[in-house]
């Protein structure tokens, strides 16, 4: 009960902070209150280690309500589109992940995705590029970002992410990043390079690539980090840290994508589940199984 009286809090609070909202949601308790009940399956954060994300970068999150007051890029009549901007050239194998993606994505967030023409990536000048001790390239995300994406948006566009199969950096400072996005500017960038260290596994491969452009793309509708529980939006600073983390939102930042984009928690969730089995992402499955059967629970009377 207290539980619950806590949730209704958030919930009217939201709805309180929705009047500073520029766009007209029409915010559904009932749907607030299912997803709520997933908060019993959310996982609580492991202790923080040394070398994890958050012992170098101490974020402490973001509420729905929060979440609502800084209004959040959000679809309209005229801007749903996601766009997928490939730059660069890809193998076969990377090419189908791209592909598969977009597919994912498209059920991720419940809006059309689609694949623009691929761009060469020597339209990245020599001061914005860099190369490793291992002869590996790397491209500044704010070349791509700045220069590249944000000119060319196109017009029924909401969000436009760059993915390419080389690797990025941030800053000269910075070894790499898997990913990066604004937040409020509606473009970011996602790397494939880093995900076939051990080797080439397509079904690995295609677990980390949608983890990473699902997270980037929640960015672009101005989710930030999460520190709620185990989440694919918690911020990750290695591989192994990225590993740690599933390709299921936690019950805050599902709420938190519900209130933007109004969809059908139950469709997603079966569509999520129908995608992770048909590409052979078991832990994927059963966490998706979990939260479709706690809501699906919840609905009977
Ligand atoms: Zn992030
Ligand atoms: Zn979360």
């Amino acid at each position: 009960m207290f539980l619950r009286f806590i949730g209704l809090i958030v919930i009217l609070y939201g709805l309180q902070a929705c009047d500073h909202s520029s766009n007209n949601k029409k915010s559904h308790l009932g749907e607030f209150e299912l997803i709520s009940h997933l908060s019993l399956l959310d996982q609580n954060m492991p202790a923080i280690q040394p070398g994890d994300w958050l012992a170098q970068h101490p974020e402490t999150g973001q509420t729905l309500p929060e979440y609502i007051y800084i209004r959040p890029v959000s679809p309209n009549d005229s801007q749903r589109v996601i766009y997928l901007q490939p730059i660069g050239n890809f193998n076969a194998d990377q090419d189908s992940i791209v592909k598969a993606t977009a597919g994912y994505l498209q059920l991720f967030f419940r809006l059309k995705t689609c694949i623009l023409p691929p761009v060469s990536d020597s339209l990245i000048p020599s001061a914005s590029r860099r190369t490793r001790e291992d002869g590996s390239e790397q491209l500044h995300t704010k070349y791509i970002l700045d220069s590249i994406l944000q000119p060319a948006i196109p017009a029924d566009a909401i969000v436009v992410m760059a993915v390419t199969a080389k690797d990025l950096y941030p800053k000269d400072s910075w070894n790499y990043v898997f990913g990066e996005a604004y937040t409020k500017k509606r473009t970011g960038v996602s790397s494939l390079h880093r995900y076939y260290e051990d080797g080439l596994n397509n079904a690995l491969c295609l677990k980390r690539f949608i983890k990473t452009s699902s997270h980037e793309i929640s960015h672009m509708f101005s989710l930030l980090h999460c520190t709620n529980a185990i989440c694919s939006m918690n911020g990750t600073n290695n591989l192994k840290e990225a590993d740690s983390k599933p390709n299921r939102l936690c019950s805050v930042c599902l709420s938190k994508l519900y209130w933007n984009l109004e969809f059908n928690n139950i469709q997603r969730l079966s569509d999520l589940k129908d995608f992770f089995k048909a590409h052979g992402l078991e832990s994927d499955y059963q966490l998706a199984d979990q939260d479709l059967k706690c809501l699906t629970k919840k609905l009977r009377p």
